[in-house]
């Protein structure tokens, strides 16, 4: 089976600061791949490269087979690969059904029809279609970037640390829809998470990046169960 995602040998950072060295994931359809690591380990930059908001000073990055490299940013969500930024980032005096109309920017054809479903995926979203982003609470807020990301019908829905801020009731919340997505929607997803527990939990694979570098990867159960993993990062 073709990978969905895949970077090869990425190497890349700002100026002349590296922060991802020679970076290798791959990601087949139909998983949840989980990209953990402490803070400052480079997950948002990685997250910034594949969408080409930062340009690599090596290697090679494709979606569905096809080098996304020279993709400007503005082309991937139409692509089908959607990215939820850390703090979801909507605009907090749009209404919730404005902020998830932006999303869909690229997939005018079938709007309402999408609308629909994005609403019924979120029924909390759909009681506050009209209110603004901003008075949402903090798990809302994240399950309505989630949302307006999915209005473009995304092949693959990656994550900025959807967990940072949230109570660990929202975190829980946040993370049964990511499982839900996954298994009822067919999505494919990158979980990019501080939160290395949770993220384990709910994925099918991972990968650890310590310093910008790959150091693990495997079957997020037996990384679960690794010892030197469990006391890293997982203070047990
Ligand atoms: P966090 O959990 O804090 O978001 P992270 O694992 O996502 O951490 P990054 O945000 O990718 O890590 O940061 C990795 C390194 O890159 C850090 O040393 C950070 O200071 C540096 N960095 C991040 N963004 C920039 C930028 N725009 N310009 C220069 N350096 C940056």
């Amino acid at each position: 089976m073709t990978a969905l995602l895949e970077l090869q040998g990425v190497t890349a950072g700002y100026g002349d600061a590296t922060v991802l060295w020679d970076v290798s994931i791959a990601v087949m359809p139909g998983e949840v791949v989980a990209i953990v690591g402490a803070n400052g380990a480079g997950k948002s930059t990685l997250l910034s490269t594949i969408v080409g908001l930062v340009r690599p000073r090596a290697g090679q990055i494709s979606f569905r087979g096809a080098d996304i490299l020279h993709r400007p940013a503005h082309k991937l969500p139409g692509d089908g690969l959607a990215l939820v930024p850390e703090g979801g980032r909507l605009f907090p005096f749009l209404s919730v059904r404005e902020n998830l109309l932006l999303g869909a920017f690229s997939a005018r054809p079938g709007l309402d029809a999408r609308m629909a479903e994005v609403m019924a995926i979120f029924p909390v979203l759909a009681e506050r279609q009209e209110q603004m982003a901003g008075k949402l609470s903090g798990g809302e807020r994240q399950m309505c970037a989630i949302a307006r990301a999915l209005m473009c019908r995304p092949a693959l829905l990656m994550l900025d640390e959807p967990s940072v801020g949230l109570s660990p009731l929202m975190v829980e919340r946040v993370f049964d829809v990511v499982e839900r997505l996954a298994r009822d929607e067919g999505l494919t997803v990158v979980l990019v998470e501080q939160n290395v527990g949770e993220a384990l939990e709910v994925s099918d694979r991972a990968y650890v990046l310590d310093h910008g570098r790959v150091t693990e990867g495997g079957p997020a159960a037996a990384l679960r169960d690794d010892p030197a993993i469990r006391e890293t990062y997982m203070g047990l």
